[in-house]
């Protein structure tokens, strides 16, 4: 069943123009899939960071106790994961982690201490 758009008859699906009118059968709107895929593992909001920690003279305890700190800091839910390397005898420990994405409204607070600050 489809209705004349120009006189309002109620006309069957067989019938491809209005036998009142000889208007022609508008096309039925497109039904698109609606939904779009969500793009991979990162949440949202979220950007993948890492602070690294390294030093000639500290030991791997020295550089492990301070990787150790940082991700204990940024918590259990952000840390995803902690690598270490060995860079030309230098030992070079990553704390990979998740922090939120900063939005650009609110990463400038410098601007307002050169405005001047309201009493
Ligand atoms: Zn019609």
């Amino acid at each position: 069943m489809w209705i004349c758009p120009k006189c309002g008859e109620k006309l069957e699906e067989q019938f491809g123009s209005c036998w009142r009118c000889s208007s022609l059968r508008p096309a039925e709107p497109a039904q698109e899939p609606a939904g779009s895929e969500p793009g991979g593992d990162q949440p949202p909001g979220w950007k993948l960071s890492y602070q690294f920690f390294r030093g000639t003279l500290a030991t791997w305890d020295d550089l492990f106790t301070k990787a150790a700190y940082f991700a204990t800091e940024v918590g259990p839910e952000r840390v995803l994961n902690i690598s270490h390397s060995v860079d030309d005898a230098d030992g070079v420990v990553t704390v990979w982690y998740w922090e939120p994405k900063e939005d650009a409204a609110d990463a400038a607070p410098s601007a307002s201490e050169t405005s001047s600050p309201s009493p």
